[in-house]
């Protein structure tokens, strides 16, 4: 029997993971890997599930990591952007699918055969870029979910984020909605990430860990003229707030599915590996993804599950911090991208 008092584990856990999250979301500059992070925060998380007594409401797990930089001017999202809850092995994801069922019966709402859309995690910086009239309005980080950074002018710089909707919208048929709030991640590619740091070194600049951490550190310039150098490219995972006009139902999108493609004819860039798929298939694509991730041109650090039913994740809803329709399955450790390793052979 262990002898360590849990009191005494929590506080360690909750003051490395606080000082971890301060290195990864604020600095970009992480210490630690990721899945040595993630060991961590299960610990804690499974710490804290079995001493309800020991809660804290400050506790790293209770909140989205990510604050203001200073010298960023801060603004509320509309709508509140979550973390994602994690599943490390199947059985974990067969628990997503059960939690998701057993609410839903309480509720009286019907699950059978769902499905689910399936995309790859990017591994980069989760934004929300706002259009407004079909115009480019801003962008933000997604900071502690409830108010972000504004990076408006820097994303502004991000080659395949479209400025204007509007001749897509024509195109396609589509209304151009007043507001239409698109969320996404910002990441490098492996190319354009040693090319960079090649430029840094040479130029005795920064060299970056890890294409993650060059994205966000590029988005989160205060000068956006330094922004417009890095190479940057936004791929698109979701729809924030929307707003078609008098009272519109816009293009009735009724599915994950529909909204991605509605957000494609729109103009907005995908990422082009997601797709619905039967629960059956969720861990095969999973898997399938794992053995491909090396020949994408981005990093990735598993698999986002969505349920496919707009109606059905309004039913599931959200906990403090992620929410009860999607889960992330991530890879295992081994297969984890070294990121110190990096740091060891270019510092
Ligand atoms: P997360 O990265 O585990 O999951 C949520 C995020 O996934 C969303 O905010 C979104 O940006 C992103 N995402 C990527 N692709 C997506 C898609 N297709 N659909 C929906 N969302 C998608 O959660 P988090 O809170 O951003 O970060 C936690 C993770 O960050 C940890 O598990 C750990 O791996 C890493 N981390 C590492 C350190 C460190 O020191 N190494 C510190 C803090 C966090």
């Amino acid at each position: 029997m262990s002898t360590i008092d849990p009191a005494v584990r929590l506080r360690e856990l909750r003051d490395l993971i606080h000082e971890y999250d301060y290195r990864y979301y604020v600095l970009d500059d992480p210490t630690v890997e990721d899945a040595a992070y993630d060991a961590l925060y299960r610990e804690l998380k499974a710490l804290e599930e079995a001493h309800p007594e020991l809660a804290d409401p400050n506790s790293p797990t209770r909140r989205v990591g990510g604050a203001v930089l200073d010298g960023f001017a801060s603004r509320p999202h509309r709508l509140r952007m979550y973390s994602l809850d994690n599943a490390m092995v199947e059985e974990e994801w067969r628990d997503f699918v059960t939690r998701a069922a057993n609410k839903l019966e309480r509720d009286g709402v019907a699950f059978d055969a769902p499905t689910f859309w399936v995309d790859p995690k990017f591994d980069g910086l989760a934004l929300e870029i706002i259009y407004e009239n079909g115009v480019y309005a801003g962008a933000l980080t997604r900071g502690d979910g409830e108010v972000g950074e504004d990076v408006t002018e820097n994303v502004r710089t991000v080659r395949n984020v479209p400025l204007d909707l509007r001749p897509h919208a024509a195109r396609a048929g589509l209304p151009v909605p007043r507001l239409l709030e698109v969320r996404g991640e910002v990441v490098m590619t492996r190319q354009d990430f040693y090319e960079l740091n090649e430029r840094q070194r040479e130029q005795g600049g920064k060299v970056f860990a890890n294409p993650r951490n060059a994205a966000a550190g590029s988005v989160r310039q205060l000068d956006s003229r330094i922004s417009a150098t890095r190479p940057l490219t936004f791929f698109t995972y979701a729809v924030g707030s929307q707003d078609w006009g008098d009272g519109l139902a816009g293009p009735g999108w009724a599915t994950h599915g529909a909204v991605m493609a509605g957000l494609k004819a729109l103009g907005l860039p995908l990422a082009g590996q997601g797709k619905v798929v039967a629960a059956d298939e969720v861990y095969p694509y999973f898997e399938a993804m794992g053995r491909q991730r090396q020949e994408l041109p981005f990093e990735i650090d598993g698999v986002v599950v969505k349920v496919d039913s707009l109606a059905l994740q309004e039913a599931l809803g959200f906990t403090d911090r992620a929410p009860r329709f999607a889960v992330a399955l991530k890879f295992p450790a081994h297969e984890a991208e070294t990121v110190l390793k990096h740091i060891d052979v270019q510092v």
